[in-house]
């Protein structure tokens, strides 16, 4: 059975006894509408051993639009079956409340990741989640924490404030999963109607004519991310919010591509925004 844990008290005094026992604790920081995504990363804590706990906490914190956070998909009876059938041993599922009491004055904030790619979309996001996962690690203080490719800038600033906050943690990148036609999986696809569904693969289109290019030997990020937004031509309901060649450590764009280097987009369909990247790690 997975244990269903809601408070921090309840948590902490569970893996005490976890930890005086000698194993080894994973997290899984997630906010919920569970899918075969997050399914990769639990498969790879509960493989890699110890006691497995999965967070489920819709962040307020991380959500610069009201409506995005309301929208949000949740399901926690389906999760905590998903996170059963993985062999999950704990659900950390905390209100708001429990995560902020007192209203705290305190955030995390990370500079010079945040300025490209989501940062200056989302207004206050990254600080949300650089907050949240500190709150989380220091928390759960875990062996191993997992975190998908799939929103690649966020796994960069968490490495990040671990090394600069010295937090004791071993962070695991975990490849995306994606649907068969490329679409990468996420719960906000479930907000798609089956028109903005079909369209959507014009996102991972987009990133993969850009990854040919840049195997072909091209240089110039101008001309990979023209090609690139060409892609979109062929969707016009898909709408583009950004569409960038950056250094996949700096996050910053690069004047001539030399690999590795990330290719990372975002697009709307409709009310649904999806983002998306691959990690070019050497040419062919
Ligand atoms: P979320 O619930 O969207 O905050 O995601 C929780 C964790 O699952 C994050 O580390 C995500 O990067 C990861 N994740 C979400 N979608 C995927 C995917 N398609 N493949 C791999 N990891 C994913």
């Amino acid at each position: 059975m997975v244990e269903l844990l809601r408070t921090i008290s309840e948590l902490r005094a569970r893996l005490s006894a976890i930890r005086r026992n000698g194993a080894a604790i994973g997290l899984v920081p997630t906010m919920g509408a569970l899918h075969a995504g997050h399914g990769r990363l639990l498969e790879k804590a509960v493989a890699d051993g110890g006691f497995v706990v999965a967070s489920i906490f819709v962040n307020p914190t991380q959500f610069h639009r009201e409506d995005d956070f309301q929208s949000y998909p949740r399901d926690l009876a389906t999760d905590l079956a998903f996170c059963e059938r993985r062999n999950v041993d704990a659900a950390f599922v905390p209100d708001a409340d429990e995560m902020y009491a007192g209203e705290p004055l305190t955030s995390v904030v990370v500079s010079g990741l945040t300025e490209h790619l989501c940062g200056p979309q989302r207004p206050g996001h990254f600080e949300g989640v650089a907050t949240v996962v500190t709150k989380l690690l220091n928390i759960v203080q875990p062996d191993r924490a997992y975190f998908g490719e799939k929103d690649r800038q966020q796994l960069v600033v968490i490495r990040r404030v671990v090394k600069d906050l010295d937090i004791p943690v071993e962070i695991i990148g975990v490849p995306t999963v994606r649907e068969p036609d490329g679409l990468a999986l996420s719960s906000r696809n479930q907000l798609l109607s089956s028109g903005e569904r079909q369209a959507a693969t014009v996102l991972y289109r987009a990133i993969r004519k850009a990854e040919e290019l840049v195997q072909a030997g091209e240089t110039c990020p101008g001309e990979v991310m023209k090609q690139g937004l060409a892609v979109f031509e062929s969707e016009p309901s898909a709408r583009v919010e950004y569409f960038e060649v950056v250094d996949p450590e700096q996050l910053q764009p690069v004047d001539e591509i030399k690999a590795p280097v990330l290719i990372a987009g975002a697009a709307h369909l409709g009310a649904t925004r999806l983002i998306d990247n691959i990690l070019v790690e050497a040419r062919e």
